[in-house]
């Protein structure tokens, strides 16, 4: 069996850390749940496990290096090399979110407050929460992120200087991460990746924070979609 979890389990002490559904940390998910299934299961972040489904069969698939993104409730990411999920010693590879938001404005300093402890993590400007906060603060409107889209494409200027400003500060962050990583393929999940105007627009804002005469990474939505993280799971199962 393979279960996917927000966060991870720390190989140090057995237990969930970084998840954004707070709650989970510090507690041993991995031993009780195997304790009531009576089974050996293999656990992944997933966003791990979304990479992985998009590596392996979607929209990343042939792909040398691969870099699954999640820009929902939380921005997570996850790194795929030659079909394998990478983890690391400290099981947090492909976590971007919690970096500070690369080649920041005067007016995103010091960024809002995260609930990891810091400010003005690339999270609290790319999540979904976020980018309605954002529009909130500049406009007084409340609205979620997908009203927001749908006001931008009927024309209303305070919706589409949102969504612009949306779309610069997720190319600067994803530059940040092509200019470590170079992968081949970056793919969006999470609810944001519905925003069909980002695979255009996003590409046409990095290139200048990219250390490169040219950008060749694409950027591309998930083949699929909200299946991906269970998908994911369940190859760490079979694999
Ligand atoms: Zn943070």
């Amino acid at each position: 069996m393979g279960i996917g979890t927000p966060g991870a389990i720390s190989p140090a002490t057995g237990l969930i850390k970084n998840a954004n559904s707070t709650w989970l940390n510090g507690k041993p998910l991995a031993r009780d749940l195997q304790r009531l299934i009576e089974r050996e299961a293999r656990f992944a972040n997933d966003a791990d496990c979304f990479a992985l489904s998009e590596a392996t069969d979607g929209a990343g698939a042939g792909a040398a290096v691969v870099f699954g993104v999640i820009l929902g409730t939380g921005v997570g990411g996850g790194i795929v090399v030659d079909g394998r999920a990478v983890s690391g010693p400290n099981a947090i590879c492909g976590e971007w979110g919690h970096n500070p938001l690369p080649w920041p404005a005067a007016d995103e300093l010091p960024g809002p407050d995260c609930y990891c402890g810091r400010a003005g993590c690339i999270e609290t400007f790319v999540s979904g929460p976020a980018l309605a906060r954002d529009h909130q603060a500049a406009s007084g409107s409340e609205l979620d992120s997908r009203e927001i889209a749908e006001m931008a494409e009927e024309g209303d200027p305070a919706a589409e200087a949102t969504l612009q400003r949306y779309e610069l500060r997720l190319a600067r962050s994803l530059a940040g991460v092509i200019n470590i990583l170079d992968p081949d393929v970056i793919v969006l999940g999470g609810g944001l990746s519905n925003l069909t105007r980002l695979y255009e627009r996003v590409p046409r804002l990095w290139d200048p924070f990219v250390f490169s005469d040219r950008v060749d990474t694409r950027l591309v939505p998930p083949r699929h979609g909200d299946s991906s993280g269970v998908r994911g799971a369940a190859w760490l199962g079979g694999s």
